[in-house]
């Protein structure tokens, strides 16, 4: 296959130093980002990506042909793909996973409830078996959510709280991804981080999420939907910028421990690991809509109504002192930076008239 071919040589010239590394959902928000600053610092990585229609593929072809550009090798397939996966195992011996496929969004699941289970609970285990029997099994960091902490109304959250009240089937499969992953790391010895993203926001990113879409319908002179909570208490995230959860993911690659990559380092008896990565400053989303407001120098139409019962949670906040002693994790970036950059982002990647070239 052609494929194998460009996999071989691009994997022989990082035999000599770094990692080699899958990233799942490449041509993802997250994953595009990841790739990238992997590449930048001369590791190997092979990007795979099923290109699904959730949001725009156009966008998802985009991120493809910058990673291109820049040397990283993207596949088309499923994480479901046992095949495709053993060949990929087979051609290249990665040192590491990181594994950021997913059915992502909590309302889209109301409708779709199957593609979570498919995506996010079936080819997480696909994957898993796919390391199992690789030779050497890699060590793999995966993207849980925030979302697990559901209806635990105790902020800010710590890794040890409570996830057993998920509020979306979305939380629910990130849940059940834990204990898959744990399963595999207690049976088979694999080496596991999973990542609880806090609302990840930046350039590149993914047009279903609000600050995407308000800026989007700001623009076009659209109304947005501003959800309220309970007793009219404004809903809140600990927005996190894309280039924090990227060091946030490379400091997790870099210190999982593995058998043949990071320094030749041998490992011990194999972790499983779980870490927020948030920002640990929540912002309303009114406060998100007025600082948009600023960037775009355009008045947003609020259309304010009660939060239904689809699977969004009033607040979230994260304690990070974990990654903070474990990764040297450290968010640099507040919202009006972070958003500064989006929109300049934005305004060069769709122009002011974008029209509805999105969904
Ligand atoms: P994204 O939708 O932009 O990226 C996911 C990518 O995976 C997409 O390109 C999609 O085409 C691909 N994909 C989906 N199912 C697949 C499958 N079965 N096989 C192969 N590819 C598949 O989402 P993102 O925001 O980049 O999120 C990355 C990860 O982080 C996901 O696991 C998501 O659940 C998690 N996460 C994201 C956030 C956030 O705020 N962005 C928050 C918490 C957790």
């Amino acid at each position: 296959i052609q494929w194998e071919k460009q996999i071989r040589v691009s994997a022989e010239i990082h035999r000599q130093g770094g990692m080699s590394v899958l990233v799942t959902g490449a041509a993802g928000f997250v994953g595009s980002h990841v790739s990238l600053a992997l590449k930048r610092r001369g590791d190997g990585v092979v990007g795979l990506d099923n290109f699904n229609d959730y949001y725009d593929p156009s966008l998802k072809k985009a991120r493809k042909a910058l990673l291109t550009t820049h040397g990283v090798f993207i596949v088309e397939g499923d994480v479901n793909d046992a095949k495709l996966l053993a060949n990929l195992f087979d051609v290249v011996s990665f040192t590491h996973v990181m594994h950021l496929a997913a059915q992502a969004g909590v309302r889209y699941a109301m409708e779709n409830p199957h593609s979570y289970v498919h995506s996010n609970i079936a080819g997480l285990v696909t994957l898993m078996e796919a390391c199992k029997s690789a030779n050497p099994q890699p060590s793999i960091v995966w993207a849980s959510s925030s979302s697990v902490y559901g209806l635990n109304e105790k902020v800010p959250f710590s890794e040890s709280d409570r996830t057993d009240q998920p509020a979306s089937l979305y939380a629910a499969t990130k849940k059940a991804g834990e204990e898959i992953t744990h399963t595999y790391n207690y049976i088979y010895g694999l080496s596991i981080t999973g990542l609880r993203f806090f609302t990840v926001y930046g350039p590149w990113g993914r047009p279903d999420m609000a600050y995407f879409s308000f800026t989007r319908n700001i623009l076009q002179g659209k109304p947005i939907t501003v959800y309220r909570g309970k007793n009219r208490v404004d809903l809140a995230r600990d927005f996190t910028y894309i280039d924090d959860i990227v060091k946030g993911c490379i400091g997790s690659l870099d210190t999982s421990g593995n058998s043949t990559g990071s320094g030749g380092k041998k490992r011990g008896p194999a972790p499983y690991r779980i870490f927020n990565l948030g920002n640990t400053s929540p912002v309303t989303v009114p406060t998100l809509v007025s600082i948009l407001e600023r960037h775009l120098k355009v008045k947003a139409k609020r259309n304010i109504v009660d939060m239904p019962g689809n699977g969004d949670v009033p607040f979230t906040h994260a304690n990070i002192s974990s990654a903070r002693r474990e990764l040297g994790y450290k968010p640099t970036t507040d919202l009006q930076t972070g958003l500064k950059k989006f929109v300049k982002w934005y305004l060069s990647y769709y122009g002011y008239n974008h029209g509805e070239a999105i969904n």
